[in-house]
């Protein structure tokens, strides 16, 4: 009896089938245009510097001029759409890198999600820049790719996000931010964070930091390839190595609860990470996504910081290989090599592909039901079988239960169940050998972010 359970089990149990195919995703997709990017990164890099602390009155030179652009032009193309354009300012005190109070001002584009739903996704991008001289509000700083091309690719995909959720509403509300002064201190995306974290419910973050250019300095080239840093274990990390004295927020402690039920691999940064991967894999065709278990570069940071440490998933992208030749330089010729962040080191056609995977991962999930409440592993008795519990959620038209090798990074089976189920019962599958998540489903199979199942033994 138990093993013809058990095969009856294993017969509707699948890998993960992939993000079903969406028409109006894959001409959303299709209409990212490289040369409106292009004008957009030379258009910011003629500002000549967009230093936080640069003027905010010149008609044409400095960081002032640069957000009245994105402002009007975010505006311009959100006209008749439900897109909601808004420059969010607030003073920023003197600090190490700021010589005195300073306006920090946040392009923020709005697209809602189904009323009364607190769901919200970020996409980031930063629109100061900087040279050699972190303090130089002055000299030359046109940071083509540092950042005008993560900030064109916010803009980029804002206006046709717009465009898709006019023909089908989001669930979910995406936030697109061009912020500032992510050069002195990720002050910008500090402050939108905060404002986020109060009012919504942020469910994942992508910042897009030196996305412009698929070649390296010794001339290696990977145009299909996207560096995603998503790592949510190191605040918790942190939080322990400080000690006694930083006392976690109720967020961070339940994560740290979760971490030690054996779900370090599982925090809300790491599902993140794997739905884009899945996503972008999917609607990108020959995108690879290179899945880094690290929250930045080494000893680097990124406006996704600021939402990592407050617990909320939050992820980077980055072009596969820096130039720094390209990166914090004055520009200028040293040997005979040209230095700094110019738009002709920007190659437009990947910038757009990095478009697409924004897109493909945000609107994805958007459009996603939010996902199961209290997912966990009925473990009150000893069992060889798992039974996996969890509370519905609105919307919802199935589950689909996942599950793993514990040393597995994706999710290796899947069993969808109906809309009415509350649990699911895998036989010969035991909860000591795997590891197991949860996510909701609509009726065009779109799936949730995944929630890890955590043991519960009362
Ligand atoms: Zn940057």
């Amino acid at each position: 009896m138990l093993i013809s359970l058990w095969f009856a089990v294993t017969s509707h149990a699948a890998p993960p089938p992939a993000s079903p195919d969406d028409p109006l995703l894959a001409s959303t997709l299709g209409h990212v245009s490289a040369d409106r990017l292009q004008a957009r990164i030379e258009r910011l890099a003629a500002f000549g510097t967009r230093h936080t602390a640069s003027s905010a009155t010149h008609p044409t030179r400095g960081i002032g001029a640069a957000r009245r652009w994105i402002e009007a032009e975010l505006r311009a193309c959100a006209a008749g759409t439900p897109l909601q354009v808004q420059a969010r300012t607030h003073l920023e005190p003197a600090g190490r890198r700021l010589a005195g109070p300073t306006e920090i001002v946040n392009i923020v584009a709005t697209l809602p999600g189904r009323l009364g739903s607190p769901r919200v996704l970020v996409m980031l991008g930063h629109y100061d820049s900087r040279n050699g001289d972190v303090m130089d509000a002055e000299g030359d700083a046109p940071g083509a790719n540092d950042d005008a091309s993560g900030t064109a690719a916010v803009m980029e995909a804002a206006c046709l996000a717009a465009h898709a959720a006019k023909t089908r509403p989001l669930n979910a509300t995406i936030v697109f931010a061009a912020v500032a002064g992510e050069e002195q201190g990720l002050l910008g995306a500090a402050q939108l964070a905060r404002e986020l974290d109060t009012h919504f419910t942020v469910e994942g973050v992508i910042t897009n930091d030196i996305v412009g250019s698929p070649h390296g300095a010794q001339g290696e080239h990977a145009p299909h390839t996207l560096r995603l840093f998503a790592d949510g274990l190191d605040p918790l990390l942190r939080l322990m190595l400080r000690g006694a004295a930083a006392e976690p927020s109720p967020r961070l402690k339940a994560q740290q609860e979760l971490a030690a039920a054996g779900g370090s691999e599982d925090l809300p940064t790491a599902q993140f990470g794997r739905h884009l991967k899945q996503a972008i894999e999917t609607h990108v065709p020959g995108f690879q996504v290179q899945l880094i278990q690290r929250r930045d570069r080494t000893l680097r940071g990124g406006d996704h910081l600021p939402f990592l440490e407050r617990g909320l998933a939050a992820v980077r992208f980055s072009e596969p290989f820096e130039n720094y030749a390209h990166q914090h330089q004055n520009v200028r010729v040293e040997s005979g090599q040209q230095m700094g962040d110019l738009p002709r080191f920007v190659d437009p056609a990947y910038v757009a592909r990095i478009t697409q995977a924004n897109l493909a991962g945000l609107l994805s999930l958007a459009w996603a039901p939010a996902p199961p409440n209290d997912v966990r592993v009925d473990a009150r008795e000893l069992s060889n079988d798992t039974r996996l519990m969890w509370i519905g959620v609105d919307g919802a038209s199935g589950y689909r239960v996942l599950w793993r090798r514990s040393e597995a990074a994706h999710w290796e089976h899947a069993l969808d169940v109906g809309p009415g189920a509350r649990s699911a019962l895998l036989q010969g599958v035991s909860r000591d050998d795997w590891v197991f998540a949860v996510q909701a489903l609509d009726n065009q199979g779109r799936a949730s972010l995944a929630i890890y199942a955590p043991p519960r033994g009362s």
